[in-house]
């Protein structure tokens, strides 16, 4: 079994505010990363908020053709969306919403969060859907912190399988294809084999901390390492308590046009979306 090459290491390409209530940075695909089938990550936070009257957030806007992740560490978001769902995710909650043929939603703080204030912390992950199932009927999962199997690995690290399956633990998440994502966190001195299947190119984000991924340091706040396809696993060594959200998955092999908050095969498709969006065809809240 041979290791995956880490293929580079990457700091955000951008820093920018989404809405009024989401400092992001992006760690991809802003500096030109390509990590097929995950299509984004912005990093929020972590910021500290002041306690507010007046609700922060990203008001009513559509996605198409993709499914939006949303992993909370500090603070809350109360959303709804134009399919009916609604609710709050606190820490330690996954939102798993397939927007497919289309949903229109919202994202803001939640009011208690936003009379108290403090600090807030997430990420946000777009994860490609092929072609057959772009047009699927919108869904949603909301993965509780409870819903989280914990698993400890051999190296004294510990991780939340979110998505796909490590050390024998299956996560909650429902996936149109083969997707890993865990969310480990490191004590100093931990070590973590990752088993990173062949064929799957993977990215390692360092939330904060410091490691080694396959010997090559990442340190600080919002670094990804990137490693290739080939290859079945990869060694986390932590210098420091470190975070890191490691993402892989079987490459959706599809031309990709997209504008936005949508992401299709073909730009007549976007034409489309961009229509049935105007048109009210994605719903309204
Ligand atoms: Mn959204």
């Amino acid at each position: 079994m041979n290791p995956k090459q880490v293929i580079g290491v990457h700091r955000a390409g951008s820093s920018h505010w989404v809405g009024d209530g989401f400092p992001v940075r992006n760690l991809f695909p802003s500096n030109g990363v390509d990590l097929n089938p995950f299509l984004m990550l912005d990093y929020a936070g972590p910021k500290h908020f002041a306690p507010s009257a007046k609700p922060r957030g990203v008001g009513e806007h559509p996605h198409r053709g993709f499914e939006t992740v949303t992993i909370l560490y500090q603070g809350r978001v109360a959303h709804r969306d134009s399919s009916g769902s609604a609710g709050v995710l606190g820490p330690g909650d996954v939102q798993w919403m397939t927007a497919a043929s289309g949903v229109v939603h919202e994202e803001m703080h939640d009011p208690e969060f936003t009379r108290s204030g403090g600090m807030f912390e997430a990420v946000q992950l777009w994860v490609n859907l092929p072609g057959a199932h772009k047009m699927s009927k919108p869904g949603y999962q909301e993965l509780t912190s409870a819903a989280i199997p914990v698993v400890t690995l051999a190296g004294g690290a510990t991780a939340r399988v979110i998505a796909g399956e490590l050390a024998g633990t299956r996560g909650p998440a429902k996936t149109f294809t083969p997707v890993h994502v865990w969310d480990l966190q490191l004590k100093e001195g931990d070590r973590a084999e990752l088993p990173v299947p062949d064929g799957f190119p993977a990215g390692a984000v360092l939330l904060n901390g410091s490691v080694r991924l396959n010997g090559t340091p990442l340190e600080g706040e919002a670094v990804l390492g990137l490693l290739g396809a080939p290859g079945a696993f990869a060694t986390l060594e932590a210098g420091a308590a470190s975070r890191v959200l490691v993402l892989a998955g079987q490459p959706i092999d599809e031309p990709v046009a997209s504008y936005g908050p949508f992401v299709m095969n073909t730009e007549a498709e976007i034409r489309q979306a961009i229509d049935d969006y105007r048109a009210g065809r994605m719903g309204r809240l």
